[in-house]
């Protein structure tokens, strides 16, 4: 009867993220009976709000099935509020008094801790201080920390924020999420690599030509551009996601499944790049489309109203990354992110060379391709030559296709704030960013920031619903990657 008790405190508990991800992902964990049995949810924030309030501000966001409503009560009654201030004992004290009350009625069971802190940046460090001075576990639970990207500015505000938490919590206790690693197909990754002969063999400057990991969205700022502005793309996607993904793509094989291995892999490969120079990338910002039938792209970057008219923060952009090792000496990682373009989808793509000793007609073979759809419609496919059916001996290019929707039709898959937030619970800290990594991630990124920033680089301009500036496909180009525009894909049937 008395399991061990668990308490979820959110603080920032009436803010965006709160409402749209954390409270819907805590029911659906609790719905599905995945969560510790006795676990108590815990807003926190400065609002004076009910319970009541902060129940009507993330119910519609639950999505509850009929059949699912008298759960969901169950579920609210686990749920409490406290309001008090970031910076200020009084409200940390109020919820060590609830923590301690919990105990209690468990049966004097210790309380494990998780600490989701769903606030701006900037009160991360009053947060968690009094965190460290108020409501740490007595040694006979668990306490951990999660913490939400902007990690840090830059370099050295990173490495500020990563000591102030080093100071008051050690590592095993500090969850850093890129939600990107709770996807399906980034997980798959080091299965299709590490659990394939097939693959393995290939996986290296010899075969390879190029990587591209790209990131596309298809709207612009939609009227938050005041807030994007103060960050951009490359601090946005580019520092953390991609370069989270480019780790994973080049990483040694680890010794074992188990984080530290996982991450020690992570941490080398990082070391093994070097920063790169204003050559190394092309930086965009998207302009109005008056041609597209959208309201949105009527308008460019700089007519969104908070940014600056003199902006020059890139809402695109393709770095071309070199791993200076013995595997991938020579093959470009192109890291390409932007908003406002053509289509919305996240992909790896293997390029791989050109086959030795070519015995067909000069141009008819073509490069094969790996590529892992990360979203929407998660996907794997090999795009390989084979023989044109039919009479004749010619060539075609045609594809190898795992498509998720088709294989496994039945399976839901669960969402990245689900999978994350199971993995806080159950301490497995595979798919969060240890600090050396974030630390490693912001000495390849800053330099180049730095030198955009302080010369005011101007972006090259491309058009909403484009496939970005063609200064970056003319980039990758140069650095050996090869389109022909030849490959047709029929969809075998509606997904
Ligand atoms: P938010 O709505 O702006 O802020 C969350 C709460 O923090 C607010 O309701 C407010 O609560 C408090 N707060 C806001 N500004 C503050 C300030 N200047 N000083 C002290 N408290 C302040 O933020 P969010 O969108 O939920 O995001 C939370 C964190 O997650 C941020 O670090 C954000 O970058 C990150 N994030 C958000 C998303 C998303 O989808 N929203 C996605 C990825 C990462 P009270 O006034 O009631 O205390
Ligand atoms: P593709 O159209 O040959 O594109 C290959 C790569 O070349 C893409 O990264 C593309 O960039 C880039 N590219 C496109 N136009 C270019 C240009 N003018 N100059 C330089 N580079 C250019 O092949 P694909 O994207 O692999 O497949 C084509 C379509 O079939 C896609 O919509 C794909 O989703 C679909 N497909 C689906 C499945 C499935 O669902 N299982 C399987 C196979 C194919 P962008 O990334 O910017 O487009």
């Amino acid at each position: 009867k008395f399991e061990t008790p668990h308490v979820f405190v959110v603080f920032g508990a009436s803010g965006d993220l709160a409402k749209k991800k954390i409270f819907p992902t805590l029911w659906w964990l609790f719905r599905d009976h995945l969560l510790p049995n006795n676990t108590m949810f815990v807003g926190y924030a400065r609002s004076n709000m009910t319970i009541e309030q902060l129940r009507a501000s993330f119910e519609k966001n639950c999505k509850v099935r009929d059949e699912e409503k008298s759960l969901f009560e169950e579920f609210i009654k686990k749920c409490s509020y406290i309001q008090g201030q970031y910076d200020k004992a009084a409200g940390f004290v109020a919820l060590k008094t609830f923590i301690d009350e919990f105990q209690k009625v468990s049966n004097n069971q210790p309380v494990n801790r998780l600490y989701y802190l769903a606030v701006p940046p900037s009160v991360f460090e009053a947060i968690s201080t009094q965190l460290a001075a108020n409501n740490k576990d007595n040694g006979d639970s668990w306490t951990r920390l999660i913490i939400e990207k902007p990690f840090g500015y830059d370099l050295d505000s990173s490495t500020k924020l990563s000591k102030h938490l080093s100071s008051l919590f050690k590592e095993d206790q500090i969850y850093r999420i890129d939600h990107y690693l709770g996807k399906e197909m980034v997980q798959n990754l080091m299965v299709l690599r590490f659990g394939n002969r097939i693959l393995g063999p290939s996986w290296n400057r010899d075969n390879i030509a190029s990587v591209m990991i790209s990131f596309k969205e298809d709207f612009g700022t939609m009227g938050r551009g005041g807030y994007f502005d103060k960050s951009g793309i490359i601090r946005d996607v580019m520092q953390n996601h991609l370069m989270q993904i480019l780790t994973l793509v080049a990483m040694e094989k680890p010794a074992s499944l188990k984080a530290e291995d996982i991450r020690d892999e992570k941490v080398k490969v990082l070391k093994a790049i070097r920063p790169i120079e204003l050559k190394d990338i092309v930086v965009g910002q998207y302009v109005a489309n008056p041609e597209m039938n959208d309201t949105d792209a009527k308008l460019g970057y700089l007519d969104d109203e908070g940014v600056p008219k003199d902006s020059v923060t890139p809402t695109y952009a393709l770095g071309v990354f070199n791993v200076h090792n013995e595997r991938w000496e020579g093959v470009p990682f192109f890291l390409r992110c932007g908003k406002a373009l053509n289509e919305r989808k996240a992909e790896v793509r293997i390029q791989f060379k050109e086959v030795n000793g070519d015995i067909y007609p000069p141009g008819d073979l073509k490069r094969s391709e790996l590529v892992m759809r990360v979203q929407p419609n998660e996907a794997v496919y090999m795009k390989i030559m084979t023989k044109k059916p039919g009479m004749g001996f010619g060539v075609e290019e045609t594809e190898l296709d795992l498509t998720y929707n088709n294989r496994y039709k039945d399976v839901r898959l669960p969402d990245a704030y689900e999978r994350l937030l199971l993995e806080v619970f159950m301490g497995s800290q595979i798919n969060f960013v240890r600090t050396d990594e974030l630390e490693y991630a912001w000495k390849i990124i800053t330099p180049i920031l730095k030198e955009l920033e302080e010369k005011k680089v101007k972006p090259v301009q491309y058009k909403f619903g484009s496939r970005g500036p063609t200064e970056a496909d003319e980039l990758m180009k140069k650095h050996g990657f090869v389109f022909t525009g030849t490959y047709k894909w029929t969809a075998p049937f509606e997904n």
